[in-house]
């Protein structure tokens, strides 16, 4: 199975390839997570995508491109979710081209709708586990009483300003891929408003 999960940030992509990674048994590849984790590390990779990130913008086609390469590759180019890849038309050319090579470009992508206002709220109550990459809503899915506030992080590209560029360069670069993907067949819609295990349902229901 190779799906892809798409939508605005904020849809709730990460939480939902989360729980299709554990239930179709998918290697779950987040460019984003990729990316955390080489600013981390302190890679050259994670330098150059660090400022990229802060700013809200997108990471340069070629180096996301490789980054997810690799990750499709590890996964043996079958049973993996792409959570936030392709972003921009030349991504899923890439992505097409390099999935063709190895006659594996049969995958499907999972359209989140949710409407702008709720993606602002969602993403300024978002909060993160720094070890485990656990996602939570400050009201509707709460950290653990227990939980050290210094491991809750709320991400630098949360904040007002970044979310406002984030969903700008959402409309002008990822927006148009909806119609890419409608044009190839592969687009499914699924409603992204409700609770988690609500849309996991649809999800799974719609992937027969
Ligand atoms: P995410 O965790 O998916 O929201 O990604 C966080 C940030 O990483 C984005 O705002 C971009 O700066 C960068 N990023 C992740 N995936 C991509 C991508 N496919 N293309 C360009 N930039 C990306």
């Amino acid at each position: 199975m190779r799906l892809v999960l798409f939508g605005p940030p904020g849809a709730g992509k990460g939480t939902q390839a989360k729980y299709l990674a554990t239930h179709y048994g998918l290697a779950h590849l987040s460019t984003g997570d990729m990316f955390r984790a080489a600013i981390k590390e302190g890679t050259p990779v994670g330098k150059e995508a660090k400022s990229f990130m802060d700013a809200g913008k997108l990471v340069p086609d070629t180096v996301v491109c490789g980054i997810a390469g690799e990750g499709i590759e590890k996964a043996g180019l079958d049973q993996f979710i792409l959570d936030g890849f392709p972003r921009t038309i030349p991504q899923a050319e890439w992505l097409d081209a390099f999935l063709a090579e190895s006659q594996a470009d049969n995958y499907v992508v999972i359209s989140l709708k949710v409407d702008t206002e709720l993606i602002v709220e969602r993403l300024s109550n978002r909060r993160m586990n720094k070890i485990t990459g656990e996602i939570y809503h400050l009201t509707y899915n709460p950290p653990p009483i227990d939980l050290p506030a210094e491991v809750l992080l709320h991400r630098s590209d949360d904040q007002p300003e970044a979310i406002r560029e984030r969903l700008a360069v959402y409309e002008a670069d990822t927006a148009p891929l909806e119609a890419y993907f409608k044009g190839k067949n592969r687009l499914k819609e699924v409603n992204g408003v409700g609770e988690i295990e609500e849309i996991f349902d649809r999800i799974k229901a719609m992937l027969g």
